[in-house]
């Protein structure tokens, strides 16, 4: 039989599913091509990671994914956080499910974009997710591999916190990644899982587009005045310490939470607010970064 050259879908030469690796068995091989024909057809994949829960990487996920929709650009978001899968609010999309049909999985469509979450899976957002850990990396390996996403131009995957076995299979399996987006918040105990996210990246390979301090500061909904309730700058030190971007800081807006509450994208309905004009700046430097600038290439 003729050697298959490439991954069903590219043609490409260079494509890593060209050759079948020594420690691979046939079945493997065929499983990692079928993933690497969903992947090619993605010309850009950014991760968005976090050290510690509730820093604000779903805000940050979901406002870029938007952000990219609203350019005209075809975009998936992929949450696969899976102990807190708070994509589906944030977009209104609570009482989605899961469909499929004989192709696979059928991400959920909304404005543009292309969404999937561990979120569609559950048949009350209150239930708790109980997997084990190969349980939870057959459902990820799924949604890359088992669901339409098409063609896009972007897929923006919410990764769940931390540099345990999650975030390492998404960075395994998603080859190759454009860069990781890390979220923190400005004190010390953020800071030092922080650093952790790079040295995780680093030693992956995976370029870190920049690290966002999220929440640093309040702004007063009356005044528009800003107080800083944690220390402020550790996000900003962290990434002049470790020789990563610093991508800006987004403060704490009871605005940011109230669209994400209520399933309205802050960038798209609030966006003349100052807090959306900084995050937008923030997106437009992620955009415009040097690993994803080359969108038609
Ligand atoms: P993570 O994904 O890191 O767990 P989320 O993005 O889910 O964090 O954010 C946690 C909560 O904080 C959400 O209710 C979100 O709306 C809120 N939030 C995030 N960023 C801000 C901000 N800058 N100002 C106010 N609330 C925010």
């Amino acid at each position: 039989m003729e050697e298959k050259k490439t991954c069903d879908s590219c043609g490409d030469n260079s494509c890593s599913a060209k050759n079948q690796n020594k420690d691979e068995s046939p079945e493997e091989y065929a499983d990692r091509r079928k993933l690497q024909a969903t992947l090619c057809r993605i010309k850009h994949k950014i991760i968005v990671l976090s050290g510690k829960g509730g820093v604000g990487k779903s805000t940050v996920a979901v406002n870029l994914a938007t952000a990219l929709a609203l350019n005209g650009l075809s975009v998936g978001l992929l949450d696969v956080d899976i102990h807190g899968p708070s994509v589906p609010t944030m977009l209104g999309l609570e009482n989605e499910h899961l469909q499929g049909n004989p192709g696979g999985l059928l991400p959920v469509e909304f404005g543009g974009l292309k969404v999937m979450s561990l979120g569609f899976l559950l048949q009350n957002p209150d239930d708790a997710v109980i997997w084990r850990g190969p349980m939870k990396m057959s459902v990820i390996k799924q949604f890359l591999t088992d669901v339409q996403w098409g063609d896009l131009d972007y897929l923006v995957v919410d990764v769940p916190p931390g540099t345990g076995d999650e975030p390492l299979s998404i960075c395994q399996l998603i080859q190759p990644l454009d860069g990781a987006v890390i979220v923190t918040t400005p004190q010390k105990v953020a800071a030092v899982d922080v650093r952790k996210s790079i040295s995780f990246c680093r030693r992956l390979d995976v370029p870190v587009l920049g690290v966002v301090e999220n929440m640093s500061g309040f702004v007063c909904p009356k005044c528009g005045g800003v107080t800083q309730i944690l220390p402020e700058g550790g996000g900003k030190k962290i990434a002049s310490d470790m020789n990563v971007p610093f991508l800006g800081a987004i403060p704490m807006d009871p605005a940011v939470s109230r669209s994400g509450d209520s399933g309205k994208v802050f960038v798209y309905h609030e966006s003349k607010t100052p807090t959306a004009i900084i995050m937008q700046k923030i997106i437009d430097q992620i955009i415009d970064s040097d690993k994803t600038k080359k969108l038609n290439s």
